[in-house]
């Protein structure tokens, strides 16, 4: 049985950035990191961004040149993925049978697209956008001649990809369950901001609508049929419904969790030895009022890692970054500060007529979190606002000429 000192499961964002941290802090001890994708760490955001537009070639994305990994003597097993878990025994399987030993493990790995349950989901022409492959797959169909196609779901992914879509000569409509988009991220404002947007853009935006089933022509999918019986022609389809942590084999394991593996103050499991990272890490955020939560976002994943190397390196500290998260659409770019959850008022700074503004999120009179579209002096001076929790007078909150930094002190 090969040994390493430290296991990382997932070459993503948080499992290349542990590995970097780790070596960044003087880790000398072996380090092999598993991916069950082929490629070594890459970014993910512009899959539905610059990669996706084609403005970014895929040797841009990585996160570090190929070469990067062997100077440092970190070593991959790509294209294949963990099974099993043996706590008690530290030791692996993997999908090619092989049994990898390990003295601490730390899991990476994200999660997996959630799937539609109707039918027809699992036709050709039903896309995902969470990897390289996927993509590739869908761009190649739309080289093939695809021209109408459904984005089902008004999250982040959805959305861009739709703002991509429409910038090309294609019907795009998008679908929402609920009754605006970004519902579960943002606030009203916000939604009404790009549903609007959208639709100067090209896109069919429909919201309330839920999904019956795809429909096909025994191969590929054709088109979507909704509750009401309406059919949207489609010859591609990408569903953009969220994700599913990749925690199986580690559940399995007996790790805690239920909605990705829970981890505590230090980014440890319920298992000894064992830490968890990024999208799948289920943790106590300080940002949302102690809430258990799963963050998914670049930052977190970067911040949970490089806490676990400190902490394998003897310098443990509590998880406490400061969450942000960044989206691009059309030519806005969109920051967040903080975390909305639990919100009991917005305030508006700025007219979104201008593409310009921020959305504050309070509560208890204290700002929490800010979204910020086109605004990049709001996010950087009011970072400061929901680090301290400040509580400012709404209507210098509310007044765009009032710098976000004169009310630091409030
Ligand atoms: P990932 O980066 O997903 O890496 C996990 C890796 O583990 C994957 O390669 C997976 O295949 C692998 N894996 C899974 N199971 C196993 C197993 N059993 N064995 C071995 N390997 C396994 N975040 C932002 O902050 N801003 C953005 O604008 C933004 N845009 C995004 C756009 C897209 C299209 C997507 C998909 C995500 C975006 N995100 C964005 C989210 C961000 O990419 C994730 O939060 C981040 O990648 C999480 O890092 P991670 O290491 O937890 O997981």
């Amino acid at each position: 049985m090969d040994n390493s000192d430290i296991v990382i499961v997932g070459a993503g964002h948080g499992g290349a950035q542990c590995a970097i941290a780790l070596r960044q802090n003087g880790f000398a001890g072996r380090i092999t990191v598993i991916g069950r994708e082929p490629e070594y760490p890459y970014e993910r955001p512009p899959l539905s961004k610059d990669y996706f537009a084609r403005a970014k070639s895929f040797e841009r994305l990585y996160i570090r040149p190929p070469g990067f990994w062997a100077e440092k003597d970190i070593s991959f097993r790509l294209g294949t993925e963990v099974v099993e878990v043996d706590a008690e025994a530290r030791s692996l399987i993997l999908s090619d049978g092989e049994t990898l030993g390990y003295g601490t493990l730390v899991w990476a790995t994200g999660g997996d697209p959630r799937r539609l349950t109707c039918a027809g989901s699992e036709l050709a022409g039903v896309h995902s956008v969470r990897t390289r492959a996927d993509c590739d797959l869908l761009m190649a169909e739309l080289d093939a001649g695809a021209a109408r196609i459904v984005v089902i779901g008004g999250g982040y992914i959805g959305l861009e990809a739709a703002a991509i879509l429409s910038k090309r000569d294609l019907a795009v409509t998008l679908l929402e369950a609920q009754t605006r988009v970004l519902a579960r991220v943002a606030g009203e404002e916000l939604s009404d901001f790009y549903q609007r947007e959208h639709r100067d853009h090209g896109v069919d935006l429909r919201l309330g609508v839920t999904v019956d089933c795809l429909e096909g022509d025994g191969t590929r999918v054709t088109g979507v049929r909704t509750e009401d019986g309406t059919v949207i022609p489609a010859d591609a389809v990408i569903v953009g419904i969220g994700i599913i942590p990749a925690v199986a084999p580690l559940i399995r394991a007996g790790a805690r969790g239920t909605n990705g593996v829970e981890v505590d103050a230090y980014c440890r499991t319920s298992l000894p030895h064992i830490y968890a990272i990024g999208d799948c890490a289920a943790f106590a955020c300080d940002y949302a009022g102690g809430q258990v939560m799963r963050v998914e976002s670049v930052q977190n994943a970067h911040d949970m890692a490089a806490c676990v190397a400190k902490a394998i390196c003897g310098d443990a500290k509590p998880y406490k970054a400061f969450p942000w998260f960044w989206s691009n659409q059309f030519d806005l770019k969109l920051q967040t500060a903080g975390i909305n959850v639990g919100y009991d008022r917005t305030i508006l700074r700025g007219d979104p007529a201008t593409r310009a503004f921020s959305v504050a999120y309070l509560k208890d009179g204290r700002v929490i979190a800010l979204d910020c579209v086109n605004m990049m002096k709001d996010y950087v001076q009011g970072r400061k606002l929901v680090e301290v929790g400040v509580c400012p007078n709404p209507a210098r909150l509310a007044d765009v000429n009032v710098p976000l930094k004169e009310l630091a002190g409030d």
